[in-house]
């Protein structure tokens, strides 16, 4: 798990593209290959052409490329690493998986079990970011002598409402009210959102197996819920230390990991699709945190954060001295060329 590489200096906002292998129905289709990923060179190489301009291409460079052979392990090290010395730093940051349903954004944020039972859940090589990251959160902290604590939250937001999968209350259908803080001016307070401490590593799996089984009872209550709703898992860290003049040092980091609703949601170029408009499904928080995105990246004097439930609750870890991650999922196969573009170039904008 150790991480071996040197973060890059200076860049706030880091873009990732991640291509899963074929499944079983592109196989199946005609589709062929779209997509070359050159991860030495960082670059996405997209066929555009069809089957009547073999040669059409067209080349985007990200910050980092993983092709459909990159292991969970690798995307850890390399996307989580850097993310993670900052919030033990005490700094909040943010990492999104976005893309088209379908392309692995659950995949690579939560992971899989592999299907023999021969691993434990955190040694398993299909676990995702989240179970790998609190894992290395309890290494690092038993490993120095600090006073710490962890706590977790997981929200999801679907339709501009707030649901809370860590509650205690049966009802999944409840909803979670949400108010400006008083006493910060960047953040927000949802209230009676459960946070829940965790003391060892082994109690994470209990946690995140509670959201899973809430999350399928949502899902049978509302339409598309998996494909409409962004999940945000927060884990927030208090670290007490004792200097050598004997002083004690608090600081507190906060990462959010967040997989988001199916980029499919909104259309190309970021505008509303009109089918989506006619379908009366405009999801206000994934078109809202495109143009956050892209104020933040052009160093724009006002941010929208206030326009969607989702960019109001990550406004303290989005911007300022925070770091973010996009992890853009996409397919390798023809019949989603259309979405895959359209991914590549929201991911593009963001660089
Ligand atoms: P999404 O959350 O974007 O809708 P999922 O994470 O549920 O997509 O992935 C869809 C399917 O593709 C799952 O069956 C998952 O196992 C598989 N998959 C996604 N990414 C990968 C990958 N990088 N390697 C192997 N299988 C993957
Ligand atoms: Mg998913």
């Amino acid at each position: 798990l150790a991480c071996g590489r040197k973060e890059e200096k200076g860049k706030n906002i880091q873009v990732v593209v991640r291509c899963r292998p074929f499944n079983a129905v592109e196989r199946k289709s005609a589709s062929y290959g779209v997509l070359d990923c050159d991860q030495n060179r960082k670059e996405v190489a997209v066929k555009t052409g069809g089957v009547t301009d073999k040669q059409a291409r067209k080349t985007y460079t990200f910050d980092m490329v993983f092709g459909p052979s990159a292991k969970q392990i690798e995307v850890y090290r390399s996307v989580l690493c850097p993310i993670l010395d900052e919030v033990m730093m005490g700094y909040n940051c943010t990492v999104f998986a976005y893309g088209q349903t379908g392309t692995g954004k659950t995949f690579t944020m939560e992971g899989e079990r592999s299907t023999d039972e021969e691993y434990t859940w955190e040694e398993d090589p299909l676990a995702g970011i989240i179970p790998r990251t609190l894992h290395q959160i309890f290494d690092k902290l038993s490993d120095n002598n600090t006073e710490f604590s962890v706590k977790v939250s997981l929200l999801e937001i679907y339709n501009e409402e707030l649901f809370d999968l860590l509650s205690p209350c049966p009802d999944v259908t409840e909803r979670l009210q949400m108010f400006d803080d008083p006493r910060n001016k960047r953040g927000v307070v949802i209230k009676g959102l459960e946070e829940i401490t965790v003391h060892t590593k082994d109690e994470v799996y209990q946690i995140l197996e509670r959201g899973a089984a809430k999350r399928k009872t949502a899902s049978t209550l509302m339409n598309a819920y998996s494909s409409r709703s962004h999940s945000v898992f927060s884990v927030t860290i208090h670290m007490k230390e004792v200097n050598m003049e004997g002083e004690e040092l608090v600081k507190i980091g906060k990462l959010n990991l967040v997989d988001l609703a199916g980029s499919e949601n909104i259309g190309r170029s970021g505008a509303v699709d009109k089918r989506a408009r006619e379908a009366g499904n405009i999801n206000q928080s994934l078109l809202t945190l495109g143009r956050v995105i892209t104020a933040l990246v052009e160093r724009r004097p006002h941010i929208p954060y206030r326009e969607s439930k989702l960019t109001r609750i990550l406004q303290d870890s989005l911007g300022g001295r925070t770091k973010t991650s996009i992890i853009a999922t996409v397919s390798p196969a023809s019949v989603n060329l259309e979405e895959t573009m359209s991914t590549l170039d929201y991911a593009n904008r963001a660089k």
